[in-house]
């Protein structure tokens, strides 16, 4: 591809309003003689032909100072400055730029967080995780539209090969090993044969890596189209196991993923979570949520899984809709999607209708219809309300008319059996 090719098709490819906060990055950069690149997965995108979801760029220079510039001129942006890492982001309604600081990054020992200082754009380059990913398009000067590529990535991203840059990437930073799962599946690149010795010498190291820094490439694979397929690679490579010995992953549970996402377009993360843990008793599923630091609701999603497991013998189906609703309500939205789809048939059916529909049911009459009604305050009105609702579930009455006239007969036998 020609190389003034690549920012044109850049900039068709976003949306009008980061069109132009880009251009003003690259007009202040220039005007302060700085050097700007477009880095890491922006230019593999770019020169794979694929949407290219973020823009990541890296200055040689104060970038946050640049980014506060560049903010003050342009409407309906914000900025976002993270002084520490020397990294900025410009928020717009419908686009993300990220700004950069070029750095070196040094590991003092494995699975530790890396110290950073600035350094040069070959330093933020060698940093990187894998050679498709170290590449830079230059944005400013004489170099505007050339390609820095110190390790080749160009020929392994024509090969579909993941390469690490040196033989302890994975050791620096075992997190690697989750990425290569994750590029592996969204690009169908292989891992090139060295890398892939070095990946399995070293998948213990994940033992080393903190539950934050887990949970937040975890939190990067839920948003890939199948992360099914992520996780029987990272099990197959003994990477789910060296996070936390409960950890598995088989191919019923890549079954129910897809199951998931027939019933549910958008899944979030916490019911993914909960579907990962699907067999897990509760003590174990208690020291995952440890580990992978997760927060109280996906906590409790997890934990109530293997309670929730145990109802699918309950769940047949001729379990009454005012029973299936009895059971579930107690639990976790998140726990019961992870039925309807990893549960037995009767089960899943169950658990889909109560998440659609039975959850939502109330009866049309509330506890001011029913003390118009005369109805006494105190529990009585909680059961009536209760059995009203029972009744409107199962079918038992089809109308507001039905449903007075039921709660005239429950408030009636109430008083009754006062008398
Ligand atoms: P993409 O590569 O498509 O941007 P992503 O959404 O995972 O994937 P980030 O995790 O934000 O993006 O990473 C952006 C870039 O930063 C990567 O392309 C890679 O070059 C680099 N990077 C991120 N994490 C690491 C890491 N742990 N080690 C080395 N490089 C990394």
């Amino acid at each position: 591809m020609a190389k003034a090719n690549l920012i044109d098709n850049l900039n068709r490819a976003l949306p009008a309003a980061a069109r132009k906060a880009l251009t003003a990055i690259v007009q202040d950069a220039q005007g302060e003689a700085l050097a700007i690149y477009l880095v890491g997965g922006s230019v593999r995108d770019l020169l794979l032909n694929r949407p290219t979801l973020d823009v990541d760029l890296t200055l040689e220079g104060d970038a946050p100072a640049l980014a506060r510039r560049v903010a003050f001129g342009l409407e309906d942006v914000r900025c976002i400055i993270h002084s520490v890492f020397g990294t900025a982001t410009l928020k717009g309604a419908n686009f993300r730029l990220d700004l950069a600081t070029a750095r070196v990054e040094t590991y003092e020992r494995p699975g530790a967080l890396p110290s950073v200082h600035p350094g040069s754009l070959q330093d933020d380059l060698f940093r990187r995780d894998f050679t498709v990913n170290a590449m830079a398009l230059a944005l400013t000067g004489d170099q505007r539209g050339a390609i820095t590529d110190p390790f080749d990535g160009k020929s392994d991203l024509e090969a579909g090969l993941l390469r690490v840059l040196h033989e302890a990437s994975f050791r620096d930073d075992a997190t690697r090993i989750l990425r290569a799962a994750r590029y592996g599946s969204r690009l169908s690149f292989r891992l090139e044969p060295k890398t892939m010795r070095w990946l399995r010498r070293d998948v213990t190291y994940l033992e080393a890596i903190s539950g934050p820094r887990i949970r937040e490439e975890l939190a990067r694979l839920w948003r890939e189209p199948q992360p099914e397929r992520i996780l029987l690679r990272l099990s197959e490579l003994g990477a789910l196991q060296a996070i936390h010995p409960t950890l598995s992953f088989d191919g019923s549970q890549a079954e129910a993923f897809g199951k998931l996402r027939e019933i549910h377009a958008t899944p979030s993360r916490t019911v993914y979570l909960a579907l990962l843990a699907w067999k897990a008793s509760q003590p174990e599923a208690t020291a995952l949520a440890t580990r992978l630091a997760l927060n109280k609701r996906e906590t409790e999603a997890v934990r109530a899984v293997a309670e929730v497991r145990a109802l699918e013998r309950d769940l047949s189906a001729e379990v009454r809709p005012s029973r299936a609703v009895e059971l579930l309500s107690p639990f976790p939205s998140a726990a019961v999607w992870a039925l309807a789809a990893a549960g037995q048939e009767s089960a899943r059916v169950q658990a889909s209708r109560y998440l659609r529909r039975w959850r939502y049911v109330k009866s049309s009459l509330d506890g001011h219809a029913l003390l118009a009604m005369s109805a006494i305050p105190g529990p009585q009105l909680g059961q009536v309300l209760r059995r009203l609702k029972a009744a409107k579930l199962d079918g038992e009455v089809r109308s507001r008319r039905d449903e007075e006239r039921l709660a005239r007969e429950l408030l009636h036998a109430g008083a009754r059996t006062r008398t």
